[in-house]
């Protein structure tokens, strides 16, 4: 496993040209937080740094493997909430299939109402839950990516979403600044659902409001099929976590 630092120079620089989509995507947000309790990151640099720019903190990756593989990801982005990172992706690579999947409905309406309003063709929204939907053969190894922000710890996140990547793929999980030791933990869940940690990326996001904050970026690997029986359910999965 690599530890390295993330630079998101031209990250920023993608956002800039996009910024008149990101801008209503953003008008949308703030409108409707209060009537949808979507984020309690509510100003405007605020959303563009800590939902915007750090949604495409795993872009670098993705354009790599694209390349690898010649042609447009098909990405599924699991507890994508108000569209982070999925909606975002899919604005700044309009070529890209992004699937977007929440359990809470009135989040997934919101992400279609966002959807609706910029014209995005290139996404698909979902409202179920990632353990039940992992078993349906349409989505069970069908993904070149899933990506998840702020879902859960990563034994309980491999579990979770690593039955829908190819074999081949990734996964890419949005985290903290203490990745070092929940990684440490979690290789041997990670492994018996089919994976392995390829790299841990970390990053700082500054804004004049607030403090910074330090980030990390898990870089998984699949490299064999998941078990059938997993996921289980989530009460299992949450009482008896991978070890
Ligand atoms: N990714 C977004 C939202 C994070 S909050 C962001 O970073 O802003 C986690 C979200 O995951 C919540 O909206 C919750 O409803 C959803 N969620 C939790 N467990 C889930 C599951 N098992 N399947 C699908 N969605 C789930």
């Amino acid at each position: 496993m690599n530890n390295g630092k993330l630079n998101l120079d031209s990250a920023q620089a993608v956002l800039d040209e996009h910024r008149e989509t990101l801008d209503r995507f953003s008008e949308l947000l703030i409108a409707e937080n209060q009537k949808y309790n979507l984020t309690r990151i509510d100003s405007p640099e605020q959303v563009w740094v800590r939902h915007f720019l750090d949604s495409l903190a795993g872009l670098s990756v993705l354009d790599e493997l694209s390349k690898k593989t010649g042609k447009p990801l098909k990405i599924l982005d699991i507890g994508s909430g108000a569209g982070f990172p999925g909606l975002v992706l899919a604005i700044v690579r309009p070529v890209w299939q992004v699937t977007s999947l929440e359990a809470t409905e009135k989040k997934v309406k919101f992400q279609k109402m966002v959807c609706d309003t910029l014209g995005l063709k290139n996404t698909t929204t979902l409202n179920g839950r990632a353990e039940a939907v992992a078993h349906h053969a349409a989505y069970r190894q069908r993904f070149d990516v899933v990506t998840a922000r702020a879902l859960a710890p990563m034994p309980v996140l491999a579990e979770l979403s690593l039955g829908f990547v190819k074999i081949g793929g990734l996964g890419l999980y949005w985290k903290g600044p203490s990745v070092k030791e929940e990684l440490q933990t979690a290789q041997a869940a990670i492994k018996q659902m089919g994976a392995k940690i390829e790299n841990s990326l970390s990053y700082t996001l500054q804004t004049e409001d607030a403090k910074p904050a330090k980030l990390s970026l898990v870089i998984c690997k699949k490299v064999n099929a998941m078990p059938k029986q997993y996921p289980r359910v989530y009460g299992i999965i949450k009482k008896k976590p991978l070890a």
